[in-house]
């Protein structure tokens, strides 16, 4: 079994009841299982361009699988389009998005897949969920979790406590 933390986003058409239907989502794929969740996070939106764009509502979910990478990659991204994931530009807002933040201790860069995530040590609303999942993480190639949190700003990101 491999360990498997997915980080969560939304911004569009009732963010928190999308995080939702994601959860069950997930948890319905054939030889996954969620173990556990970080609670609610609220962020400004990450834009290019200073767009204006609502705030997103932001989870980590720690899971137990089988799925290969790639495997889980393609079922992800299936819950993503089920929920009427619109892909225009890049940051755009979107109705969900569910990225694989880390999988085991592997680490992989090729066209289709990066891991751990590539936005993993710059981004305040994945470095917070993960901690309150896991105080001590050992990110792959990154170094320690409560290392890579001394870079981001603790302003940048709110618990809003359970979904
Ligand atoms: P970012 O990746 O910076 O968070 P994004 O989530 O908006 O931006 P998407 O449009 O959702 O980007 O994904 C673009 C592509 O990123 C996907 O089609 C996928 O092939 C690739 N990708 C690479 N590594 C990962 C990963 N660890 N998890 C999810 N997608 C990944
Ligand atoms: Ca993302
Ligand atoms: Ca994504």
């Amino acid at each position: 079994m491999a360990i498997v933390y997915i980080g969560l986003g939304s911004n569009l058409d009732d963010p928190q009841q999308q995080l939702s239907k994601a959860i069950i989502a997930i948890n319905e794929l054939d030889d996954v299982n969620v173990m556990c969740d970080s609670g609610l996070f609220r962020s400004k939106a990450m834009t290019l361009n200073n767009e204006q764009q609502p705030d997103y509502f932001n989870m980590v979910l720690k899971l137990e699988t089988q799925i290969n990478p790639y495997e889980l990659l393609d079922r992800l991204q299936a819950i993503e389009n089920d929920q009427g994931r619109v892909r225009q530009h890049k940051w755009g807002s979107r109705t969900l998005d569910l990225d694989i933040l880390l999988y085991d201790d592997l680490q992989l860069n090729d066209q289709r897949l990066t891991i751990p995530h590539p936005g993993i040590s710059e981004r305040a609303f994945v470095l917070y969920p993960l901690q309150r999942i896991e105080t001590e993480l050992d990110i792959p190639g990154l170094g320690k979790l409560s290392d890579l949190l001394k870079n981001v700003s603790v302003e940048d990101v709110q618990f809003t406590g359970a979904l």
